[in-house]
């Protein structure tokens, strides 16, 4: 049983290779594996020890431009267990369009958006036929799919070998699948704004590339180690504006009901729940504003404040601490708009309500 966002990889994996010719090649990898069921039965050595299998890729080059540089980039999206027993995935378009924006942004081949979109629906078919997926559960509807279990696809960028500085000319695509289970509200959600800095004007900020994940992961350990459970970001130039939470978009109800977020612009990252959720407020009639954000505004006039990412989903942030002074959003409770877009994000993704904007796609 999957427990929060652990690597659990599933059996079946994507990898296709921009060769000499200049052309991908793909194919579809079966790694070591038992039934699901055999595979819940073994020790821990013995589970752990058929993971490492999974994830191990003697045909990939130890030292290259990712693992010497960071010249990678990512994706994460997610497929969702219908009712109706079906899985499908999230606006993997979107997340297509981003990995190949990003690719681009490393100076890399791009990646085409239609193998992204085929390649994702067939790790997940693949993975599905032989037992790899989680079931529905009608259990989850009780409490607004916060316990839904989901498949999380993991698409990233691995270079070719190389040791001098270079980008990436002939690069792999890989997809991974791993199940996410059971989120559970975590006991402790305040955030601290940290002095580090994510994003820099002219940078690359707004690619959703491994080296933009170095600081934000030392800024959310130094929080955690203070007692908080989120960094948040100002901007590097003036550390006045808010930018983003540690690996997520963020966004803030104001007194007088307007739900504002940072524009988007070099130093953010364009998140597909940010535009999601954008979408939704506005169809439910909330006045909705990209613009920059003062922090100052937000420790003054802000009632709610919630962070958005494929793995947050929508999550609320119970305060803020900025300069030795924190300010409480809704007496440290989830508030209710925040709880309207949560709902309202995940009856779409797991085909409760209609999916009226084609976000949901069949495998
Ligand atoms: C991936 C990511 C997000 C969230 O994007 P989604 O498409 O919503 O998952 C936000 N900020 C950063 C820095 C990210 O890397």
């Amino acid at each position: 049983m999957a427990k929060g966002f652990t690597l659990e990889t599933y059996p079946w994996v994507y990898i296709a290779k921009y060769n000499e010719d200049e052309v991908w090649t793909e194919e579809f990898i079966e790694n070591p594996h038992k039934t699901p069921a055999e595979e819940a039965a073994m020790s821990p050595e013995e589970l752990t020890a058929i993971l490492a299998k999974r994830n191990s890729f003697p045909q990939l080059p130890l030292v290259n431009y990712t693992t010497q540089y960071g010249l990678g980039c990512f994706e994460g999206l997610k497929a969702f267990p219908q009712k109706d027993g079906r899985l499908r995935l999230f606006r993997p378009d979107e997340n297509g369009a981003r990995m190949s924006a990003s690719m681009e942004g490393l100076m890399m081949p791009s990646f085409p958006v239609d193998k992204f979109l085929e390649a994702s629906k067939q790790i997940v078919r693949l993975n599905q036929d032989c037992g790899f997926f989680p079931e529905y559960d009608s259990e989850w509807e009780k409490n607004n799919y916060i316990a839904g279990h989901s498949i999380y696809l993991r698409p990233f960028t691995y270079s070719e070998p190389g040791i001098g500085l270079g980008v990436s000319k002939h690069p792999w695509v890989i997809i991974v699948a791993t199940p996410v289970g059971a989120y559970f509200a975590p006991g402790n959600s305040k955030a601290v704004v940290t002095n580090k800095s994510r994003a820099t004007p002219n940078g690359t900020g707004w690619i959703k590339c491994s080296s933009n994940y170095v600081v934000p992961i030392l800024a959310k350990k130094e929080a955690m180690n203070n007692g908080f459970m989120e960094a948040i970001f100002l901007d590097s130039t003036e550390h006045k504006y808010v930018e983003e939470g540690s690996s997520c978009n963020i966004f803030f109800k104001l007194k007088n009901g307007t739900l504002i977020t940072p524009e988007l612009g070099d130093t953010i990252l364009p998140g597909i729940n940010r535009k999601s959720v954008i979408t939704l407020a506005s169809d439910m009639g909330i006045k909705v504003e990209e613009r920059k954000v003062p922090i100052n505004e937000v420790m003054s006039d802000a009632v709610e404040a919630f962070v958005t990412g494929t793995a947050a989903g929508v999550s609320y942030l119970e305060s803020i601490t900025y300069m030795e002074k924190t300010t409480v959003f809704n007496g440290g409770k989830q508030g209710e708009l925040t709880t309207d877009l949560q709902k309202k994000l995940k009856d779409i993704q797991y085909g409760a309500i209609a999916d009226e904007r084609n976000w949901m796609f069949d495998i």
